[in-house]
């Protein structure tokens, strides 16, 4: 998934505010946002230092998807919920937890994720095995994607509800958002149902260095490229193309 990590993030900051404390500050509570949003893209952060640095869009870390790493961040919540003080880290904590696992959540909605690293290498996933084998170009083209603009509809929608504005612009927004999200929706499936093929490997697949799908082994499997280990972080790098302009280090 892309940008649409971003919309739980909002939804528990906007939850969550109604129990944060009248004598935190601005710049804390600007703070708990940027825990808030952060969090629910952090895991994904290696993907733009490779984009940056390295001239590919993949991965080429693991444990940032590792479901332990955020049940440590859920027992340290608990630890302070028990000890009944720090209420703002407590909340921070809360926050980062939550945006953790629905980063991991809707990555398994999306394409996969290897949950039990370092445990396991395998996947977990839910999404079509187009998507899964064709990575990120069989992403945007199927109809799973539909969920990044419904998440983002319903943000839309969350926030004009909660806006202390005129009920008819409440309405206003909420027809808009809804009739695009279904215009848009019959738009990519006709476009899909007319030109989107079944994924398969081929040479041309094979050297897109934007693929985004996960491998259960880490080495390269049918067309896209799976995670490398941090041991040896950019195996992959040099069998990738330079698409995008940008050297590579490696
Ligand atoms: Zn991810």
């Amino acid at each position: 998934m892309l940008a649409a990590h971003l919309v739980p993030g909002y939804l528990m900051a906007a939850k969550s505010q109604s129990t944060w404390k009248s004598e935190w500050t601005s710049r804390q509570r600007a703070f708990l946002w940027a825990v808030a949003l952060g969090s629910t893209v952090a895991p994904d952060i290696d993907v733009v230092r490779n984009m940056l640095f390295y001239g590919f869009l993949n991965h080429s870390v693991l444990w940032t998807h590792s479901i332990f790493v955020y049940l440590g961040l859920g027992l340290l919540w608990l630890i302070l919920y028990n000890l009944k003080h720090g209420s703002f880290l407590k909340t921070a904590v809360g926050l980062a937890t939550v945006g953790g696992f629905s980063h991991l959540l809707l990555d398994v909605v999306a394409h996969g994720t290897p949950l039990l690293y370092p445990v396991s290498m395998m996947p977990f996933g839910i999404a079509p095995a187009r998507v899964v084998e064709g990575g990120f170009s069989a992403y945007i083209t199927d109809p799973i994607f539909l969920l990044e603009p419904l998440f983002f509809g319903l943000a839309i929608i969350h926030w004009a509800h909660h806006r202390n504005i005129a009920p008819r612009f409440k309405k206003l927004i909420l027809a808009t958002t809804t009739s695009g999200l279904v215009l848009f929706a019959v738009a990519f499936i006709l476009l899909c149902t007319a030109s989107c093929q079944p994924t398969s490997p081929s040479p041309t697949d094979d050297a897109n260095p934007l693929s985004h799908a996960w491998s259960a082994t880490g080495e390269r499997s049918g067309n896209h490229f799976g995670y490398v280990e941090e041991k040896e972080p950019f195996t992959e790098v040099a069998k990738v193309p330079n698409l995008t302009g940008i050297a590579s280090a490696n």
